[in-house]
C-alpha cells in the first residue's frame, strides 16, 4: 500500500494539468494512466495540430457549450486562456492565432504539447503510473481514501486487466479526469461514469456529440468525398426550423461531416433518440437570397442561351455536384439553356437554396470527438468541483456532463476544470478527516 496526498485518475488533458498544479503547490501527487503513455487523445487533437483554447472573450466562449456553460465560469476565472497560454509558454511552447479565434502551438504539433506537459509533471516530481487501471474507490463512510488499481494490457484496443495484482493506493483526495467514451482507442472506456456510479453519482446518459450524421444513402450517392465552403445548413426537427449555420461540411460514405455538420450534431442526437424526423437542409448559395439567385440564374441562362445546362451549372457548382443536381431535377445535362423553362428555373432555384437530406442516424463513439451527458454537474460544486455526494472526490474534464463546439473550447475546459479541481483539492488537504 502506498500513501499519497492526491491521487488523479487519467493522465489527459484535465488529469495532466491537475497533476503539475497539484505538485506545484507542493502536494505528494500520484497519477494513473491505463495506456502505455499519458495524453494519447491530447496527441491527436485538431487533426494533429491541438486546438488548445479560442480567444473569444468569456460571454461568447460560454455559449459554445451545450446546454450552457455556466458550470464553467469558477474554473474559468481561475484558469483561462490567457493562464494556459503562458503556461505553455513557460513550458516551450509557443502559440498562434488562426482563423476563428483557433489558438494552436506554433509548431503545429500536438505531441510536443504531450510531451510539454508530461516533462512538467514529471519534473514536478508526480509519480505517474501507465498501464495501471483504477478499478475502485476506497470508502469509508461517505469519504473516499485512495483507489484500488491494478496493471493492464492492452491486445487490439482491448483492455485485459490483471486483477490479481490489484494494489491499493490510499491519498486524502482523488480526481477523477478519466474522460467520456469518444474515440476508445485513445483511453476512454467509460470508466469514470462506473466509477461515479458506484458511489452514487448520477450519470447523464452519456452520447456521441460533434459526430458525423448518417443520412438516407441514395440521397448522396456519387457524392462521398465532396468538400463544401461557404454553404449554409439548416437543422428541421419534426418539421420546425431549430437551427442553422454557416461554413464548411463535407460529404462521406455515410452521410454529412465537416464543421457546420459538427456543431449541430448533437442537437441531430437527441432528436433521433427521442425519435423525431430530422432533416437537414444545405443552402449553397446563402448570400443570395431567391430574388438574387433569379436574377443570376436569368442572366446566366440569357447570356448563355445556346449552351447547354451543363455548361451552366459548371459556373454555379462544384464538378460532383453537376451530374447530381441534374440527376435529382430531371433535367438532362444536354438540354440547352433557351429550353429551360420558367418552371425549371424555379425547380433548381429552391433546390439550390434547399438540398434537403433526410437524417437517418450518427456514427458511432468511435468517431464522436467529444461525449455529451457524463457525471451529472448540478452534484458538483462549481466553485471547487468537489463532489457533493462524497467528500475528498474531485472531477475534473469531458467526464462531467459538458460539451463544447469544435473551437479549442473543450480542451480549455479540461484544463480549466484540471487546474481548479487541482487547486481546491490541495487548499481542502488540511481539512481531511
Ligand atoms: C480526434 C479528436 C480531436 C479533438 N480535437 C480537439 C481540439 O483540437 N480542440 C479541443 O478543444 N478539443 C478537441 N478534442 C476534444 C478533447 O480532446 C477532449 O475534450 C479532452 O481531451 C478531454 O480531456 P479529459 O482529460 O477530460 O479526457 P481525456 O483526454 O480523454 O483523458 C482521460 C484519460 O483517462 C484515462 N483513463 C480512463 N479511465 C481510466 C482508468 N480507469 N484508470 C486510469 N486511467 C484511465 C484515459 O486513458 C485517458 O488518458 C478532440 C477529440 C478527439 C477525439
Amino acid at each position: 500500500m502506498e500513501d499519497f496526498d492526491i491521487v488523479i485518475i487519467g493522465g489527459g488533458a484535465s488529469g495532466l494539468i491537475a497533476a503539475g498544479r497539484a505538485a506545484e503547490l507542493g502536494a505528494g501527487v500520484l497519477l494513473l494512466e491505463h495506456k502505455s503513455k499519458p495524453g494519447r487523445k491530447l496527441a491527436i487533437t485538431g487533426k494533429g495540430r491541438c486546438n488548445l483554447t479560442n480567444s473569444a472573450e468569456l460571454p461568447e466562449f460560454l455559449n459554445h457549450f451545450h446546454p450552457n456553460g455556466r458550470f464553467l465560469r469558477n474554473s474559468f476565472s481561475r484558469f483561462f486562456k490567457t493562464e494556459l497560454v503562458s503556461l505553455l509558454e513557460r513550458l516551450g511552447i509557443e502559440t498562434v492565432e488562426e482563423r476563428g479565434g483557433r489558438i494552436f502551438p506554433k509548431s503545429g504539433k500536438a505531441p510536443e504539447v504531450v510531451e510539454a506537459l508530461v516533462n512538467w509533471v514529471r519534473k514536478k516530481n508526480v509519480n505517474i503510473l501507465t498501464n495501471t487501471a483504477v478499478c475502485e474507490f476506497l470508502i469509508k463512510g461517505d469519504s473516499i481514501h485512495g483507489v484500488k488499481a491494478c496493471p493492464v494490457k492492452w491486445q487490439k484496443n482491448k483492455i485485459i486487466p490483471d486483477q490479481k495484482k490489484l494494489t491499493t493506493y490510499t491519498s486524502k483526495k482523488v480526481i477523477l479526469a478519466t474522460g467520456g467514451l469518444s474515440y476508445p482507442a485513445t483511453g476512454s472506456t467509460g470508466d469514470g461514469y462506473r466509477l461515479a456510479k458506484t458511489i452514487g453519482h448520477t450519470v447523464v446518459p452519456p452520447r456521441p456529440a460533434l459526430v458525423p450524421i448518417e443520412v438516407n444513402k441514395k440521397q448522396i450517392h456519387g457524392l462521398d468525398g465532396l468538400d463544401l465552403r461557404n454553404i449554409e445548413i439548416s437543422l428541421w426537427i419534426d418539421g420546425k426550423k431549430k437551427d442553422s449555420a454557416f461554413g464548411e461540411m463535407s460529404f462521406t460514405e455515410f452521410g454529412l461531416s465537416g464543421p457546420v455538420i459538427l456543431t449541430i450534431s448533437h442537437q441531430v442526437v437527441d432528436a433521433l433518440l427521442n425519435n423525431a424526423e430530422v432533416v437537414i437542409k444545405l443552402d449553397l448559395k446563402p448570400a443570395l437570397d431567391h430574388k438574387k439567385l433569379d436574377l443570376r440564374l436569368l442572366r446566366d441562362l440569357e447570356n448563355n442561351n445556346q449552351k447547354s445546362i451543363q455548361k451552366i451549372l459548371k459556373g454555379l457548382l462544384p464538378n460532383k455536384l453537376v451530374p447530381y443536381c441534374s440527376h435529382r431535377l430531371n433535367i438532362p445535362l444536354d438540354r440547352k439553356a433557351n429550353e429551360i423553362t420558367a418552371k425549371d428555373r424555379k425547380s433548381l432555384r429552391l433546390w439550390l437554396k434547399e438540398i434537403p437530406f433526410e437524417v437517418l442516424g450518427y456514427r458511432p463513439f468511435s468517431e464522436a470527438i467529444v461525449t455529451s451527458g457524463g457525471v451529472r454537474i448540478q452534484e458538483i460544486s462549481p466553485k471547487t468541483l468537489a463532489s457533493r455526494v462524497m467528500s475528498n472526490l474531485y472531477f475534473a474534464g469531458e467526464v462531467m456532463d459538458i460539451q463544447a463546439d469544435t473551437g479549442g473550447f473543450n480542451l480549455q475546459a479540461a484544463f480549466s476544470t484540471g487546474y481548479l479541481a487541482a487547486e481546491s483539492a490541495v487548499g481542502a488537504l488540511s481539512e481531511t478527516d
